[in-house]
């Protein structure tokens, strides 16, 4: 029963507007799909900043970079000692932590996401890194973190907003956004009762999907 709601919402939000003819689309940048995983990273830390710089200046606001952008949990087994706690206690997880405007990410798992999706999975990294940076902009913008669900939303709804953006200059192929809507799609959670509740899985499908659709502007909550 469950299975066949979520299906239904899933057909029923399948839809992109995709924008292949668009004039700004530029065939010589180098696609996401075409990038090693480090080259995700480090282009996503990069094109996010610049991209949430300009956002945010045309609002008449200031962006401060992350003051670290850090990876954890790698073959090694690197972790940090961070003002959120541990990396160890963030395994398998991404995350912003805002009384030290950081971001870290466990190396592994953007490995393994990345391999996954039949090699595909590089929009599926670079849409849980925008996640993060999402976040990071919403304390920017000083968008105070009442309720989890309706924080982790918008944040799903401004990443959908930057892949939009990625698509115009060229930058993903095909698929990419569905790739990346579906990663959210299976973190969500159905733990509606907890505090810590991110919306269930159709709903981070459909905040991202909304974002790129309609904008940043429909992001609101
Ligand atoms: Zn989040």
């Amino acid at each position: 029963m469950k299975n066949s709601i979520l299906s239904t919402l899933l057909l029923v939000s399948l839809f992109f507007f995709t924008s292949s003819n668009n004039p700004k689309n530029n065939p010589r940048a180098k696609k996401l799909s075409q990038m090693s995983l480090n080259e995700v990273i480090n282009f996503i830390y990069t094109d996010s900043n610049k991209y949430w710089q300009s956002i945010m200046y045309n609002n008449g606001l200031r962006y401060a970079p992350p003051h670290n952008f850090k990876y954890y949990n790698d073959r090694k087994g690197t972790h940090w000692k961070t003002t959120c706690g541990s990396t160890r206690n963030q395994i398998g997880n991404a995350f912003y932590c805002p009384s030290n405007h950081s971001i870290y990410y466990d190396y592994t798992l953007l490995q393994n996401v990345y391999n996954s999706a039949n090699n595909s999975g590089d929009a599926a990294v670079a849409v849980i890194l925008a996640h993060e940076f999402s976040h990071l902009a919403q304390r920017l913008y000083g968008i105070a973190h009442h309720k989890t669900k309706p924080h982790e939303l918008q944040a799903d709804c401004w990443a959908g907003a930057y892949f939009k953006s990625l698509e115009d200059r060229g930058i993903l192929e095909q698929g990419d956004a569905i790739t990346a809507a579906n990663q959210l799609f299976g973190l969500g959670d159905w733990n509606i009762y907890n505090e810590q509740h991110h919306g269930i899985p159709a709903e981070r499908y459909t905040a991202f999907a909304n974002g790129f659709n309609y904008g940043f502007a429909s992001c609101g909550y």
